[in-house]
C-alpha cells in the first residue's frame, strides 16, 4: 500500500498520439475525480481518483491503437433509493487511432470492431479517459436487490414485483441449506 503513483494534472496531459504508438509509450498514473468536469455531474462525491494506463500499440493489420485500462471506484446515486452507491470502474479497451478527416469513412458501428478516436499531435488524454469512463457508467445505477437504503428503497422493492420475488428467494435459500444439513 506504500506505492505512490504520480498524480498528473489532467489539463497538462496533451501528447502526440501517433508518437505514443510509434514508441509504444506507456502513460500511467492516477487522476483525481475532481478534475473530470463532465464526469462530476454523474457523481455524488468527487473524493478519490482513477488509476489509468494508456499504451500505444498496433493491431494485427499494423493500424495504430491505444490500449486503455482504467480502475477505480466512483460514487453514483442509486436510482431506486437515491442513496450513494459505490460503482467499480474496470475498463480494458483497445481504441483505434484514425486521422480526424477519416473518422466518418473509416469507422463503423460494427460491435466486433474497436471504437475509433481522432489522432492528434495534441491528444488530450484526460478527455479520452473521461469519455471512456462516461461510456462505461450504467444508465440506471441501482443497488443489488434488497440492498437499497431506507424506506424509499423498501417501497421501491415492493413496487418492483420481480425484485421482491428475488429477495424472497434469497431469504429462502439459507433455510433450504439448513434443512439439507
Ligand atoms: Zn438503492
Amino acid at each position: 500500500m506504500s506505492r505512490v503513483r504520480p498524480v498528473i494534472p489532467i489539463n497538462e496531459v496533451l501528447v502526440d498520439s501517433l508518437k505514443l504508438v510509434q514508441d509504444r509509450q506507456l502513460l500511467a498514473g492516477a487522476m483525481p475525480l475532481k478534475g473530470f468536469q463532465r464526469l462530476r455531474d454523474s457523481l455524488l462525491g468527487t473524493e478519490g481518483s482513477l488509476d489509468y494506463r494508456v499504451q500505444g500499440a498496433v493491431d494485427g493489420q499494423q493500424r495504430p491503437m491505444l490500449n486503455v485500462h482504467i480502475r477505480g471506484i466512483v460514487q453514483l446515486q442509486c436510482q431506486r433509493c437515491l442513496e450513494a452507491l459505490d460503482y467499480t470502474i474496470g475498463i480494458d479497451a483497445a481504441v483505434r487511432l484514425v486521422a480526424p478527416e477519416a473518422l466518418d469513412s473509416e469507422c463503423s458501428d460494427d460491435p466486433d470492431e474497436p471504437d475509433c478516436v481522432a489522432a492528434s499531435a495534441a491528444f488530450d488524454v484526460a478527455e479520452f479517459l473521461e469519455d471512456e469512463v462516461l461510456l462505461a457508467l450504467p444508465a440506471y445505477p441501482r443497488h443489488l436487490a434488497g440492498q437499497c437504503v431506507g424506506v424509499a428503497g423498501e417501497a421501491a422493492d415492493i413496487a418492483g414485483g420481480q425484485i421482491t420475488a428475488f429477495s424472497a428467494l434469497q431469504t429462502l435459500k439459507p433455510k433450504l441449506k439448513q434443512s439439507k444439513e
